[in-house]
């Protein structure tokens, strides 16, 4: 390869849309990751998507690994999905009342799961996540709550919390209009630091209601972390009678369909779901034991509700990924995933670039690193987003859509072909080129 940069791609509709888009939504976008901040340009307006592939308003051509951020593991406009929602269309969008739909996607769910017993809808991630931490403290009488530096689990407030400056501290709010006592229940720690966790535990006995991680955190790089780290969560949070919550908003049904519970064999009290759950429309759910479960209104003294929740289309869409997902896909997406991570990661040793690829399942991330191995936030290095933001534009103008930023993880979908990963990987080996080319 030459290690010339291509040409840029023509973003003159693009550029249009989001001119007027920035007159009616703040910096022009409906949720701040897709406004292109991190990487050259202005965001793409995407015009529509079929099988792996999205075209944007000017008619450029992408493979895409974003995947709408991971719940489109079977591509995009899949024929399944679409006929299931358009049939489901025909009855009308939303009741207020139950329906046989929701008793569907549930019975799928709980009986190809073994980690929970019962399971409530909601219309996103974020009120996944807020409701279970809601459920927590009311299970455990406790309110503080310990997260992970390098955690994502969604915008509510006890949760827009990043670290002190201690070891273990009280948060501090990473958003204004977070009240400053809100935070002061959340404690901020480092992943991959059991005496942190330990410290925690100690400084504020009896207080803590749960630990929550993300299954396989995933929103700030690919922190893969090590089975025996996760059992010791495990252990730990039973010792102090609080609750293991694993956030499955992105693992669930990704890294299989028993996410990453399974793949790290460890029973969580409660797992919240998204993205996947809902096959490209807005579902969350969280799920537990019976007897945690019941906590709930109205069973419970726990409020929770949504006027759209178990929404009809959203429960249809669900039950038809779900359904081709359970009748075996992941055996060969998973391991089409590591062929291609294995063949970038041989390229870029062989060319000695600092770069690693740190992938489980269908989820990569590619980083520009030498370390064999990172498990915490604070191991990435905030330089070498500069070199993503060079990646990002040649890939882009080779045809290959990335997320917009060096932090994000990439997926490979069930639409993703031989043909079409071969494709992408000479992209990604000749934009690295052109970013490697004055040396590493
Ligand atoms: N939890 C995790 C692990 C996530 O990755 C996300 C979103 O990316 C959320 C929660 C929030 O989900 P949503 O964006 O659907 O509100």
């Amino acid at each position: 390869f030459s290690g010339q940069s291509k040409p840029d791609i023509s973003r003159e509709k693009s550029t249009q849309l989001y001119e007027k888009a920035k007159q009616y939504f703040p910096g022009g976008v409906n949720s701040p990751v897709r406004a292109f901040k991190s990487v050259h340009g202005v965001p793409l307006f995407i015009e529509k998507g079929d099988g792996c592939l999205i075209w944007d308003a000017d008619g450029n051509e992408f493979i895409d690994f974003c995947c709408s951020w991971g719940p489109l593991i079977l591509g995009h406009n899949n024929e399944k999905v679409r006929e299931s929602v358009t049939a489901a269309l025909q009855n009308g969008l939303s009741f207020g009342a139950p329906t046989a739909l929701e008793n569907e996607l549930a019975e799928l769910i709980l009986k190809n799961n073994r980690f929970i017993e019962k399971i409530r809808f909601v219309s996103s991630g974020t009120e996944a996540v807020m409701s279970a931490i809601r459920l927590a403290r009311g299970y455990t009488n406790k309110d503080k709550i310990i997260k992970f530096e390098g955690c994502y689990h969604g915008h509510s407030d006890s949760l827009l919390v990043k670290a002190g400056s201690g070891l273990v501290t009280f948060g501090e709010t990473s958003s204004a209009g977070v009240p400053k006592s809100f935070a002061e229940e959340t404690i901020v720690i480092p992943l991959n630091d059991r005496k942190a966790v330990e410290e925690a535990f100690s400084q504020f006995k009896d207080q803590v209601a749960a630990v929550i991680i993300e299954g396989i955190p995933a929103n700030n790089g690919l922190l893969i972390q090590e089975k025996e780290y996760v059992h010791f969560l495990r252990e730990i949070t039973q010792q102090n009678n609080a609750l293991l919550i694993f956030d499955e908003v992105i693992t669930g049904f990704r890294l299989g369909f028993e996410g990453a519970a399974a793949y790290y064999d460890v029973q969580p009290d409660i797992i919240t779901y998204g993205k996947i759950i809902g096959g490209g429309m807005p579902v969350g759910a969280y799920g537990a034991s019976n007897e945690i479960m019941s906590r709930i209104s109205p069973d419970g003294n726990v409020y929770q509700a949504g006027t759209l929740s178990g929404n009809p289309i959203a429960m249809a869409a669900g039950i038809a990924q779900l359904s081709v997902l359970k009748s075996g896909v992941y055996k060969s997406l998973n391991s089409k995933a590591l062929a291609f991570v294995e063949a970038l990661q041989r390229y870029v040793s062989a060319k000695n670039y600092k770069v690693k690829i740190f992938s489980a399942g269908s989820i990569f991330w590619i980083a520009f690193t030498d370390k064999e191995h990172i498990r915490a936030a604070s191991e990435i290095d905030p330089q070498s987003m500069e070199k993503y933001k060079v990646m990002h534009r040649e890939l882009l103008n080779r045809g290959i859509y990335f997320g917009p930023s060096g932090y994000e993880v990439g997926f490979v979908s069930n639409a993703h072909t031989k043909t079409d990963l071969e494709k992408a990987k000479r992209a990604i080996f000749e934009s690295l080129e052109v970013v490697f080319r004055n040396g590493n």
